[in-house]
């Protein structure tokens, strides 16, 4: 791949195409089609997609937006960004994604959309998320920044909402060598508006039809990305093998709980998070054998200081706190071997008194 990324860079910088351009375009058509909708538009972030997305579809000063406060604090910024206020719901005890029995309850007058966040690789449960969406004519934007190559019910994300969000910030499962995102879609007329929108509300020569942003896509990125994207399916499938073997190594360790793949979908274990109630005891052991592990997320949105202003305090969403306080996050990458999936295990194992 190293020889595919030299001669991606080289192209790029032959061409003079660094903002937009046809590398651009060239990794939209490879990632539309990887999503299975009609089109993607290349970002600067996945932030950007989702806030992008949102004002795109008409969310507005005065709306809400149902997601939940699991997620990376940037589900609930983009919102914010539109001027609209995020609304909480509960989130399921198994998946750690979005709840939908507690959705219909969380609908007001103002309800204008939902982002169900695809946590750590797994899909939320979309069916009847979309059913309540299309009862009550909410729109649905998909979270997907850490879902790239998921499915739910042989349906890719990104292509279920009206329009699914990603980040291919370099940890990603498909990460650039610097920022990056994209919206997928099968809406021509929300395309048509992010295009435009991306690149300072033009439509034409010195023709500016709305107030719009720099929020393009780097050419050199878009030029990477299309070669890494040929390697996701093998990446993701590798991710899978690994998470087999965590299980199969950790599946009678007492006092943890290990991620359950639900019955409708394929996870692409962005992150592979393990829940103990001492997680921070598993965590400093895990160090002291040199091993790095990451805590998603252990403050909900709703607790941190910039979102105060919501007034919720500790207790609101028990599900979300409970997940918040027992989840650790163990190694996970394509190239991890065997050995070093048993060593993590050893350590986990040793910290749960079944060896020595
Ligand atoms: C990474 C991430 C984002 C933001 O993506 P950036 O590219 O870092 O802006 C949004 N939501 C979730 C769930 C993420 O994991």
């Amino acid at each position: 791949m190293q020889d595919e990324m030299s001669e991606a860079l080289q192209n790029v910088i032959s061409d003079c195409a660094f903002s937009g351009g046809p590398y651009v375009e060239k990794f939209e058509s490879a990632f539309s089609d990887f999503c299975h909708t009609r089109h993607a538009i290349g970002l600067n972030s996945g932030t950007t997609a989702l806030w992008a997305a949102l004002k795109g579809l008409g969310v507005g000063s005065g709306d809400e937006v149902i997601t939940v406060a699991n997620s990376f604090i940037a589900t609930a910024e983009a919102i914010s960004m539109c001027g609209a206020v995020p609304v909480f719901v509960d989130v399921d005890p198994n998946t750690y994604t979005m709840d939908p029995g507690k959705v219909e309850r969380a609908i007001s007058k103002k309800t204008r959309a939902i982002i169900p966040v695809h946590l750590f690789g797994q899909m939320a449960d979309m069916d009847p998320i979309m059913r309540i969406a299309k009862n009550h004519n909410i729109l649905v934007v998909e979270d997907a920044c850490q879902a790239h190559g998921a499915t739910y019910r042989d349906k890719s994300a990104g292509s279920i909402g009206d329009a699914g969000c990603f980040s291919f910030y370099p940890g990603k499962n498909l990460g650039a060598y610097g920022e990056g995102g994209a919206v997928t879609t099968n809406n021509s007329e929300l395309a048509e508006w992010l295009i435009s929108f991306r690149n300072h509300g033009q439509v034409g020569k010195n023709k500016h039809s709305m107030i719009g942003t720099n929020a393009r896509m780097d050419g050199i990125q878009a030029a990477f990305l299309d070669v890494k994207l040929k390697y996701l399916n093998t990446w993701n499938e590798q991710r899978r093998s690994i998470a087999r073997d965590y299980h199969a190594l950790l599946s009678e360790v007492p006092h943890i709980q290990l991620p359950t793949e639900a019955e409708y979908g394929r996870h692409v274990y962005h992150v592979y998070a393990i829940r103990h109630e001492n997680p921070e005891g598993v965590r400093e052991c895990l160090a002291a054998h040199g091993i790095s592990t990451g805590i998603h997320y252990p403050v909900p949105i709703y607790l941190q200081d910039a979102y105060r202003f919501l007034n919720l305090r500790e207790g609101s969403y028990p599900e979300t706190e409970r997940i918040a306080k027992s989840l650790l996050s163990l190694p996970i990458y394509p190239e991890m071997t065997k050995e070093q999936v048993r060593k993590v295990s050893d350590v986990v194992l040793h910290y749960c008194g079944q060896l020595a």
